[in-house]
C-alpha cells in the first residue's frame, strides 16, 4: 500500500498557493525521499506555471532544475508534483494523463477542500494513503 506523510503545514501552503493561482492552476515539486512504496515529502518547491490554459500546467523548467539541485544539496530528492484543479476536482484531468511521464511519480492534486495524492506508473494513476504527521 502506498503511503504519503507530510507536514500539515505544507497542506495548508498547496491550498495558499492554490488561492493565489486561482482561477489558473499553481503548480510546484515535492522534495523528500521515497522508501519503497512510502513518500515523505520534506520541503515544497513552488513553480511557475507556463501554461496559458487555465485548466492545465506546465512546471517551468528552471524551477525544475532548481529544485533538484536544492533537493540535492539536502540529501534529499524530487518525489513527485502538486498542483491545483480550479474546477475543484481532485482527481488527475486527461492533461495530466498526457502530460505525466516519470514512474513512481507522487502527483498530490488540490481541488476544493480536497487534497489528494496519487503515484504514477506506467500509464496508470493510483490513489495514495495520507499519513499525517506534525513534524
Ligand atoms: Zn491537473
Amino acid at each position: 500500500m502506498t503511503s504519503v506523510r507530510m507536514p500539515g503545514e505544507l497542506r495548508r501552503q498547496i491550498f495558499e498557493a492554490a488561492r493565489a493561482a486561482h482561477p489558473a492552476e499553481c503548480c510546484g515539486l515535492l522534495v523528500g525521499a521515497r522508501e519503497g512504496q512510502q513518500f515523505r515529502i520534506a520541503a515544497l518547491h513552488p513553480a511557475r506555471n507556463l501554461s496559458a490554459d487555465a485548466r492545465r500546467f506546465e512546471i517551468d523548467p528552471r524551477d525544475q532544475v532548481a529544485a533538484q539541485r536544492h533537493a540535492r544539496d539536502q540529501g534529499t530528492a524530487v518525489v513527485g508534483c502538486y498542483h491545483s484543479h480550479p474546477d475543484g476536482q481532485a482527481l488527475p484531468s486527461m492533461a495530466d494523463r498526457a502530460g505525466a511521464g516519470e514512474d513512481n511519480f507522487l502527483w498530490l492534486i488540490a481541488g476544493g477542500d480536497a487534497l489528494n495524492a496519487f503515484v504514477y506508473s506506467r500509464g496508470v494513476f493510483t490513489g495514495a494513503d495520507w499519513v499525517m504527521s506534525s513534524a
